[in-house]
């Protein structure tokens, strides 16, 4: 089942309690981390772009420096199901 959500700022998936998760694109490292959204909206403003093209040029991976990183967003609610909640 597809499913697309589209969301165009930080500003927006901190409303909508999304996560943004950031993985290492270099193959020897595959370093995957869950960002901090409010400190991302901190440091690049909220209404900075959440898409791929806007964000993944600002971020390096934390343990091997490299710059090839990509960004996947975390609907909360895939979260809460895996979690029990519901
Ligand atoms: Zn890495």
């Amino acid at each position: 089942m597809a499913r697309s959500v589209s969301y165009t700022t930080l500003d927006e998936l901190i409303v909508s309690h999304f996560s943004l998760t950031a993985h290492c694109c270099n193959s020897k490292c595959q370093h995957s981390n869950d960002l901090d959204l409010m400190d991302l909206a901190w440091k690049l403003g909220p209404y900075h772009s959440c898409g791929a093209d806007g964000l993944e040029p600002k971020l390096r991976c934390t343990k091997c420096g490299g710059r090839q990183v990509s960004i996947k967003v975390n609907p909360q609610f895939l979260e809460n199901r895996q979690r029990g909640i519901y």
